[in-house]
This record gives structure tokens, sequence and C-alpha cells, in this order.
């Protein structure tokens, strides 16, 4: 008996070893590609006079975390790992590889133009389901935002929209080797679009989402942050459906009105919890600043929205 106790101890003391050099290689690969986009990034704000000493402020401290505890695996040893996995077990059968038997590039393409436009959609339910927004809002309540805060999601969407890419994998049958650069670009793109870089890709704005058309939907204003919903590589959805921003300033204010960001991350955690326990299953969405059209010099109305 106490030989198989043993033997079991063993056997679990492996598992955690081997968990634990996996994060400490996730770990030395997070932090040398944090490394790799600061240094472009700082040097490109500096350049154009940006206040870069939110590197030294809490706020940066704070995506910096919320960076490692998604890139170095904590978040999947804590649990994303078993649910991610058990949903591949339980949904085998619909491993039916649609794009299986298409050429490489084209299987390339269209798992970006997928996972783009739903990525589109799952961000703009986020911000018109009461519920789905108090999590969500952990991400906009940073007054002041840098390229790592593209990281900042509360664990509960990240694990559900995670979710959802394991079904989307399985469904269209896309080899891990295919889409690991594509992530790795997206990446990059992602974290250049939360820098403080009046970067707008010229004639390509309206396809690629770039820093000022992000910077928008960061705005306090909900005229503004109820638009621009593109989050992942092309800026074409917003224009397809009707949310596109048609103004390029920046905001006068980024955070959500009324929403300080909680000081801790504790804080931030419990927070959306906190806020649907003390106004019911239908939380409030945040009510618009004002009404658009008349007193805007600019005209910064939308398109349209639904
Ligand atoms: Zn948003
Ligand atoms: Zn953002």
């Amino acid at each position: 008996m106490s030989d198989l106790i043993l033997t079991w101890l063993v056997h679990q003391a492996g598992i955690l070893a081997a968990h634990l050099v996996q994060i400490a290689v996730n770990t030395a690969r997070a932090l040398l590609t944090i490394v790799l986009l600061f240094i472009p990034i700082w040097y490109f704000e500096r350049r154009q006079g940006s206040d870069t000493s939110r590197y030294g402020r809490r706020s940066f401290a704070h995506d910096l975390a919320y960076t490692l505890f998604y890139d170095t695996g904590v978040f999947r040893v804590l649990g994303a790992s078993l649910i991610w996995g058990a949903v591949q077990d339980q949904l085998g059968f619909m491993r039916i590889g649609l794009l299986g038997d298409l050429p490489i590039l084209v299987v390339g393409v269209l798992y970006v133009l997928i996972t783009d436009v739903i990525g589109y959609w799952s961000h703009r339910a986020e911000h018109s389901i009461p519920f789905l927004w108090q999590f969500h809002s952990v991400h906009h309540a940073p007054e002041e935002i840098n390229f790592l805060t593209s990281a900042r999601v509360h664990p509960l969407p990240r694990l559900m929209w995670g979710t959802i890419d394991v079904i989307l994998l399985i469904l269209l049958g896309v080899p891990p080797t295919m889409w690991f650069p594509l992530m790795l670009v997206q990446s990059f793109l992602i974290a250049v679009q939360h820098a403080d870089l009046d970067w707008s890709y010229g004639r390509f704005y309206p396809i690629l989402v770039s820093p000022v058309f992000h910077r928008m939907h960061h705005s306090t204003d909900r005229r503004d942050f109820d638009t621009n919903y593109s989050n992942k590589l092309f800026g074409i959805w917003d224009y397809l459906f009707g949310t596109a921003n048609p103004s390029r300033t920046r905001p006068i204010a980024l955070g959500v009105e009324g929403q300080p960001p909680e000081p801790t991350l504790m804080g931030q955690f419990w927070g959306p919890f906190r806020r649907i326990a003390r106004s019911g299953i239908v939380p409030e969405l945040p009510a618009s600043s004002a009404t658009p059209h008349q007193d805007d010099p600019q005209d910064r109305s939308l398109v349209a929205r639904s």
C-alpha cells in the first residue's frame, strides 16, 4: 500500500516538475518577447514626444502581470488546460477538417479571416450584453494604455473566447504549425494597437487595425467606445457592419467614466462579480455622454449603430 502511495507521489511530483520547467521556459520566452516589443515601441514613442513615464506606473505593472499570467502558462495550469483538453476530447467527433483539403495558403488566409470576424462579433457582444460588459470593462478601465494592455482581460472571458477558439480549431482542422506564426504576427499588431503612437497606416487605415483606430475605442465617451470593435488584424469589419468611427483624432480621455480602475489585481478580478451582485443579473451599461451630431464640430457621428 505504502509503495502505491509512494509511486503516486513520485508520479505527481514528476507532473509538477514538468509544469514548473514548462512555466520557466515560457517565462523566459515571454520576457524576451516583451523586451523585443518594448525596445522599438519605446523608441518610436520617444521620437514622437510621447510621455513614457507611464512605464514606471502601477497601470503598466498590472498589464505586465496579466501578460505573464497568460503567456507563461500559469493560467493554463490553474485550470484552462483541463477545460480546453476536455472540450477537445468531448468534441472529437466534430473534427471534420473543413479546410483540410485546401492549399496551405488558402487555409491560412481563411483561418485569419474567420477568427478575425469572430473576434469582431465577440467583442461587439461584450459591449452590448451588460453581463459581458462587466468583465470586458476591466480592459477599458485604465486611464492610460500601453503595448501590454491587450493582455488586460478578465480570466472569465479569456476562458470563454479561448474555448471558442479551440472549437474553431477542431472544426477547421488547421494544423498548429500553420496558426502559430500567424498568431505571432497578430500578437505584434495587437501590441502596437495599444502603444501611444499616432500611426494610422495611411491608406490602409480602413483595412488594418492601427493605434489611432483602436485608441478611439478606449475613449471614455460611449459614442466612441461603442465603435471600432475590430481588435485583431483587420478593421474592415467595422466598415462592413456599420460601426466604424469616422474620426481619427485622439479621444479627450481614456477609461470608463465613473468606474476608475481597481487599484489591485484581486480587486480587478472580483470587481465584475461585485457589480453584478449589486445591480442584479442585468447590470447597467454606461450611458452615452452626449447626443451625437448636434454639438460636435468634427461630426464624429456613427455610420450606424444597432
Ligand atoms: Zn471593447
Ligand atoms: Zn484595447
